[in-house]
Protein backbone atom coordinates (compact mmCIF):
# COMPACT_ATOMS: atom_id res chain seq x y z
CA UNK A 1 0.00 0.00 0.00
CA UNK A 2 1.48 3.13 -1.11
CA UNK A 3 -0.08 6.61 -0.97
CA UNK A 4 -0.12 8.34 -3.87
CA UNK A 5 -2.11 11.81 -3.44
CA UNK A 6 -3.90 13.86 -0.91
CA UNK A 7 -7.15 16.11 -1.90
CA UNK A 8 -7.68 19.05 0.58
CA UNK A 9 -10.77 20.86 0.28
CA UNK A 10 -12.13 23.51 2.65
CA UNK A 11 -9.75 21.98 5.15
CA UNK A 12 -8.01 24.75 7.35
CA UNK A 13 -6.13 27.25 4.97
CA UNK A 14 -6.35 25.15 1.90
CA UNK A 15 -9.93 26.88 1.07
CA UNK A 16 -9.83 25.42 -2.86
CA UNK A 17 -9.63 22.06 -3.95
CA UNK A 18 -5.61 21.11 -3.55
CA UNK A 19 -4.00 18.12 -4.34
CA UNK A 20 -0.54 16.87 -3.21
CA UNK A 21 0.82 14.15 -5.23
CA UNK A 22 2.99 11.96 -3.43
CA UNK A 23 5.50 10.40 -5.27
CA UNK A 24 7.71 7.03 -4.72
CA UNK A 25 10.36 8.09 -2.43
CA UNK A 26 11.15 10.81 -0.68
CA UNK A 27 8.54 13.70 -0.57
CA UNK A 28 9.51 17.27 0.67
CA UNK A 29 7.07 20.37 1.64
CA UNK A 30 8.90 23.62 2.15
CA UNK A 31 7.32 27.29 2.13
CA UNK A 32 7.25 30.12 4.08
CA UNK A 33 5.95 30.18 7.42
CA UNK A 34 2.61 29.56 8.20
CA UNK A 35 2.02 28.36 4.25
CA UNK A 36 0.25 25.25 5.79
CA UNK A 37 2.95 22.86 5.76
CA UNK A 38 1.90 21.20 9.01
CA UNK A 39 -1.67 21.76 7.47
CA UNK A 40 -1.10 18.98 5.06
CA UNK A 41 0.13 16.68 7.73
CA UNK A 42 -2.58 17.28 9.88
CA UNK A 43 -5.12 16.14 7.09
CA UNK A 44 -3.48 12.93 6.50
CA UNK A 45 -3.96 12.39 10.06
CA UNK A 46 -7.40 13.37 10.25
CA UNK A 47 -8.87 11.03 7.18
CA UNK A 48 -7.10 8.24 8.87
CA UNK A 49 -8.98 8.64 11.65
CA UNK A 50 -7.91 11.48 13.88
CA UNK A 51 -10.25 12.35 16.59
CA UNK A 52 -8.26 14.39 19.30
CA UNK A 53 -9.07 18.53 18.78
CA UNK A 54 -5.65 18.53 20.52
CA UNK A 55 -4.20 16.91 17.36
CA UNK A 56 -4.91 18.98 14.75
CA UNK A 57 -4.42 22.08 17.31
CA UNK A 58 -8.07 23.26 17.43
CA UNK A 59 -10.08 23.37 20.17
CA UNK A 60 -13.27 21.45 18.34
CA UNK A 61 -12.97 19.02 15.33
CA UNK A 62 -14.96 21.57 13.58
CA UNK A 63 -12.07 24.03 13.51
CA UNK A 64 -10.38 22.10 11.03
CA UNK A 65 -12.95 23.39 8.16
CA UNK A 66 -11.84 26.66 6.52
CA UNK A 67 -13.05 29.54 9.20
CA UNK A 68 -13.07 32.41 6.27
CA UNK A 69 -10.49 35.32 5.29
CA UNK A 70 -10.45 38.77 4.60
CA UNK A 71 -11.81 38.16 1.34
CA UNK A 72 -13.81 34.68 1.32
CA UNK A 73 -16.42 33.67 3.24
CA UNK A 74 -15.96 30.41 6.00
CA UNK A 75 -16.98 26.81 4.42
CA UNK A 76 -19.57 24.47 5.36
CA UNK A 77 -17.69 21.39 5.41
CA UNK A 78 -14.22 20.18 4.59
CA UNK A 79 -13.11 17.17 2.61
CA UNK A 80 -9.40 15.18 2.77
CA UNK A 81 -9.24 12.54 0.34
CA UNK A 82 -6.60 10.09 0.65
CA UNK A 83 -5.48 7.57 -2.19
CA UNK A 84 -3.57 4.74 -1.95
CA UNK A 85 -1.98 2.49 -4.62
CA UNK A 86 -3.16 -1.16 -3.10
CA UNK A 87 -1.62 -2.78 -6.69
CA UNK A 88 0.36 -5.31 -3.95
CA UNK A 89 -3.33 -6.08 -2.63
CA UNK A 90 -1.75 -5.68 0.88
CA UNK A 91 -5.11 -3.50 2.22
CA UNK A 92 -6.43 -5.73 5.04
CA UNK A 93 -9.66 -7.71 3.79
CA UNK A 94 -12.81 -5.55 2.90
CA UNK A 95 -10.66 -2.83 1.40
CA UNK A 96 -8.47 -5.54 -0.54
CA UNK A 97 -10.78 -6.07 -3.92
CA UNK A 98 -9.12 -3.21 -6.14
CA UNK A 99 -5.73 -2.10 -6.86
CA UNK A 100 -6.83 1.58 -6.46
CA UNK A 101 -8.62 2.43 -2.89
CA UNK A 102 -9.66 5.94 -2.23
CA UNK A 103 -10.36 6.96 1.18
CA UNK A 104 -12.91 10.26 2.24
CA UNK A 105 -13.53 11.90 5.18
CA UNK A 106 -15.60 14.73 5.54
CA UNK A 107 -17.01 16.92 8.05
CA UNK A 108 -20.07 19.53 7.54
CA UNK A 109 -20.81 21.77 10.77
CA UNK A 110 -23.38 20.75 12.77
CA UNK A 111 -23.18 17.07 11.47
CA UNK A 112 -19.84 16.05 12.15
CA UNK A 113 -17.93 13.60 10.37
CA UNK A 114 -18.61 10.87 7.56
CA UNK A 115 -16.47 8.80 5.99
CA UNK A 116 -16.54 6.57 2.47
CA UNK A 117 -13.79 3.85 1.14
CA UNK A 118 -13.87 3.71 -2.77
CA UNK A 119 -17.53 5.57 -2.86
CA UNK A 120 -19.15 3.27 0.11
CA UNK A 121 -19.90 4.80 3.63
CA UNK A 122 -17.99 3.11 5.81
CA UNK A 123 -17.51 3.40 10.04
CA UNK A 124 -14.51 5.47 11.63
CA UNK A 125 -13.42 2.26 13.27
CA UNK A 126 -13.14 0.69 9.89
CA UNK A 127 -11.20 3.22 8.80
CA UNK A 128 -9.08 3.31 11.91
CA UNK A 129 -8.46 0.12 12.00
CA UNK A 130 -7.58 -0.28 8.07
CA UNK A 131 -4.74 2.32 8.87
CA UNK A 132 -3.71 0.75 12.13
CA UNK A 133 -3.21 -3.29 10.12
CA UNK A 134 -1.31 -1.41 7.84
CA UNK A 135 0.99 0.00 10.35
CA UNK A 136 0.10 3.19 9.72
CA UNK A 137 -2.56 5.13 11.20
CA UNK A 138 -3.28 8.19 12.89
CA UNK A 139 -1.31 8.10 15.28
CA UNK A 140 1.79 6.59 13.45
CA UNK A 141 5.50 7.28 14.66
CA UNK A 142 6.25 8.36 11.50
CA UNK A 143 4.02 11.21 11.01
CA UNK A 144 6.35 13.44 13.47
CA UNK A 145 4.84 17.34 14.45
CA UNK A 146 7.04 19.86 15.49
CA UNK A 147 7.77 19.56 19.08
CA UNK A 148 7.40 15.57 19.20
CA UNK A 149 11.09 14.90 19.66
CA UNK A 150 11.80 16.50 22.79
CA UNK A 151 8.26 14.61 23.87
CA UNK A 152 9.62 11.27 23.14
CA UNK A 153 13.21 12.07 25.04
CA UNK A 154 11.27 13.14 28.20
CA UNK A 155 8.18 10.03 27.47
CA UNK A 156 7.71 7.56 30.57
CA UNK A 157 8.64 3.88 29.25
CA UNK A 158 4.85 2.88 28.88
CA UNK A 159 4.80 5.56 26.26
CA UNK A 160 7.76 4.72 24.21
CA UNK A 161 6.65 1.18 24.27
CA UNK A 162 3.08 2.24 22.50
CA UNK A 163 5.38 3.81 19.75
CA UNK A 164 7.06 0.73 19.21
CA UNK A 165 3.76 -1.42 19.42
CA UNK A 166 2.17 1.29 16.31
CA UNK A 167 5.50 0.56 14.60
CA UNK A 168 5.16 -2.98 14.73
CA UNK A 169 1.21 -2.85 13.53
CA UNK A 170 -0.13 -4.37 16.57
CA UNK A 171 -1.88 -1.74 17.92
CA UNK A 172 -4.97 -2.52 16.42
CA UNK A 173 -4.91 -6.04 18.03
CA UNK A 174 -5.28 -3.73 21.29
CA UNK A 175 -8.66 -2.06 19.90
CA UNK A 176 -10.10 -5.64 19.10
CA UNK A 177 -9.06 -6.70 22.48
CA UNK A 178 -10.86 -4.02 24.16
CA UNK A 179 -14.09 -4.72 22.10
CA UNK A 180 -13.78 -7.97 22.83
CA UNK A 181 -13.83 -7.55 26.56
CA UNK A 182 -16.56 -5.09 26.42
CA UNK A 183 -18.37 -7.78 24.95
CA UNK A 184 -17.41 -10.25 27.06
CA UNK A 185 -18.84 -8.30 30.16
CA UNK A 186 -21.88 -7.35 28.48
CA UNK A 187 -22.44 -11.31 28.15
CA UNK A 188 -21.71 -11.90 31.64
CA UNK A 189 -24.50 -9.85 32.80
CA UNK A 190 -26.75 -11.10 30.67
CA UNK A 191 -25.93 -14.53 31.92
CA UNK A 192 -26.52 -13.47 35.24
CA UNK A 193 -29.16 -11.66 34.89
CA UNK A 194 -30.73 -15.12 33.45
CA UNK A 195 -29.49 -16.69 36.02
CA UNK A 196 -31.98 -14.60 38.55
CA UNK A 197 -35.12 -14.99 36.01
CA UNK A 198 -34.20 -18.82 36.73
CA UNK A 199 -33.74 -18.74 40.82
CA UNK A 200 -37.53 -16.54 40.42
CA UNK A 201 -38.63 -18.92 38.44
CA UNK A 202 -38.02 -21.57 40.27
P1 LIG B 1 5.42 27.02 10.21
O1 LIG B 1 6.50 26.86 9.21
O2 LIG B 1 5.43 28.35 10.89
O3 LIG B 1 5.25 25.88 11.17
P2 LIG B 1 3.34 26.02 8.44
O4 LIG B 1 3.76 26.18 7.02
O5 LIG B 1 3.48 24.66 9.04
O6 LIG B 1 4.02 27.10 9.36
P3 LIG B 1 0.62 25.83 9.21
O7 LIG B 1 0.81 25.86 10.68
O8 LIG B 1 0.32 24.52 8.56
O9 LIG B 1 1.84 26.51 8.50
O10 LIG B 1 -0.57 26.81 8.77
C1 LIG B 1 -0.96 27.86 9.55
C2 LIG B 1 -1.95 28.69 8.77
O11 LIG B 1 -3.16 27.98 8.63
C3 LIG B 1 -2.24 29.97 9.52
O12 LIG B 1 -2.16 31.04 8.59
C4 LIG B 1 -3.65 29.80 10.00
O13 LIG B 1 -4.37 31.01 10.02
C5 LIG B 1 -4.22 28.87 8.92
N1 LIG B 1 -5.38 28.14 9.42
C6 LIG B 1 -5.40 27.19 10.38
N2 LIG B 1 -6.66 26.75 10.60
C7 LIG B 1 -7.44 27.43 9.73
C8 LIG B 1 -8.86 27.44 9.46
N3 LIG B 1 -9.71 26.64 10.09
N4 LIG B 1 -9.31 28.29 8.51
C9 LIG B 1 -8.46 29.10 7.85
N5 LIG B 1 -7.13 29.14 8.04
C10 LIG B 1 -6.63 28.32 8.97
Amino acid sequence: MRFTKLRLTGFKSFVDPTDLIIHQGLTGVVGPNGCGKSNLLEALRWVMGENRPSAMRGGGMEDVIFAGSGTRPARNFAEVSLHIDNSDRLAPSGFNDQDQLEVIRRITRDVGSAYKANAKDVRARDIQMLFADASTGAHSPALVRQGQISELINAKPKARRRILEEAAGISGLYQRRHEAELKLNGTEQNLTRVDDVIEQLA
